[in-house]
C-alpha cells in the first residue's frame, strides 16, 4: 500500500507534466473507483488549468483554475503512469501490463498522457468545490512540517490510554503516517509498540518525533532517487525498493542486537518490533 513517501514521490513525478498545464481531455473508463466520480466530474476537469499539485497526508491535490480541488488517493494498489509516446485519440496504447485497470486517463497540454491504473479500486478521485468541507479538515499535523513538534505530539497523546502504535496511526494525531513508518519510528526511538500512548516521557516523545521525521524524510529521498532513474523506465511512478529495519522482517535478526524481530497484531494491523531493544 502506498504510504506518504510514495505519494510524495508520485506527486513529484507528475508535477513537471501536469502543473501549469491544461487537462485537454479526460477519459473515465468506469463510473467509479472506491467512490463514484459523480456525473459532472468530466465537465469540471476537462479544459481546466492545473495550477498547483500539492500533497496533504496521502492525498494529492490538484488545484484547478475554477477553484475546484481534485483530490486523488491511491488506495491500496493505485498507480500513475506517464505516457509520452501515445498517438492522440489512440486509447489502446498503454505501458501497463494490465490495461483493463486503466480507469482514468488525463491528456495534458504538456503533451503527456497521465494514466491512473488501480486493479483493486480502493483509490478514489473526488472534486471539492471552493470552500466546501473536505476529508482534510480533521487531519493532524503533517509529519515533516514545523506544525509537528515534540510538544504538539505530547499534547495530542496526553491522557490517551490506547497503545502508542495504534495512536500514531490515528490521522487526527499525525496525518499520513502509516503502518510501515510507525513501526520503523518506534524501533529507532526504542519504544515498545505496546506502551500506553499517554505514558511516554518528555524525552521519549522528543526522540519519537525526531525519528518520525527522519524515517519519512529518508523514504522520500529514496523515492527521489527512484525518480531520477525514471526518465529511462516504463513511466511507472511511485513504487520503489526500500529496506526497513523491522517492517516485514519477522524472524530475522535485529540490526542492533541480533534478537529475532517479532510480529504481533494490534487493532488488526501487523506490528514488527524487537522485544530486546524496545523493552
Ligand atoms: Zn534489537
Amino acid at each position: 500500500m502506498p504510504e506518504l513517501p510514495e505519494v510524495e514521490t508520485v506527486r513529484r513525478g507528475l508535477s513537471p507534466v501536469m502543473e501549469g498545464f491544461d487537462f485537454t481531455k479526460v477519459i473515465l473508463n468506469r463510473p467509479d473507483l472506491r467512490f463514484p466520480f459523480g456525473d459532472d466530474f468530466k465537465a469540471r476537469v476537462q479544459g481546466q488549468t492545473l495550477g498547483r499539485l500539492s500533497r496533504r497526508a496521502k492525498f494529492m491535490i490538484a488545484e484547478l483554475g475554477s477553484g475546484d480541488r481534485l483530490f486523488m488517493h491511491l488506495g491500496m494498489s493505485g498507480r500513475f503512469t506517464i505516457d509520452r509516446d501515445y498517438a492522440p485519440g489512440d486509447f489502446t496504447h498503454t505501458h501497463n501490463t494490465n490495461p483493463k485497470h486503466d480507469h482514468v486517463i488525463f491528456e495534458m497540454s504538456s503533451g503527456h498522457r497521465v494514466v491512473y491504473n488501480d486493479p483493486r479500486r480502493f483509490g478514489f478521485m473526488e472534486l471539492i468545490a471552493p470552500g466546501a468541507p473536505s476529508r482534510l479538515d480533521d487531519l493532524g499535523p503533517e509529519p515533516l512540517s514545523n506544525s509537528l513538534s515534540a510538544p504538539v505530539l505530547r499534547k495530542a497523546l496526553k491522557g490517551k490510554k490506547n497503545k502508542i502504535k495504534t495512536a500514531l496511526l490515528d490521522q487526527r494525531i499525525i496525518a499520513g503516517l502509516g503502518n510501515i513508518y510507525v513501526c520503523e519510528a518506534l524501533y529507532r526511538a526504542q519504544i515498545s509498540p505496546k506502551r500506553a500512548a499517554g505514558r511516554l516521557s518528555v524525552a521519549e516523545t522528543e526522540s519519537l518525533t525526531g525519528h518520525i521525521k527522519d524515517v519519512i524524510a529518508e523514504a522520500i529521498e529514496a523515492g527521489g532517487s527512484s525518480l531520477r532513474d525514471f526518465a529511462n523506465t516504463d513511466g511507472n511512478l511511485g513504487y520503489f525498493q526500500h529496506s526497513f529495519d523491522v517492517y516485514g522482517r519477522e524472524g530475522e535478526p535485529c540490526k542492533t542486537c541480533q534478537s529475532s524481530i517479532v510480529r504481533i497484531v494490534q487493532t488488526g494491523r501487523s506490528t514488527f518490533y524487537c522485544k530486546a531493544c524496545q523493552g
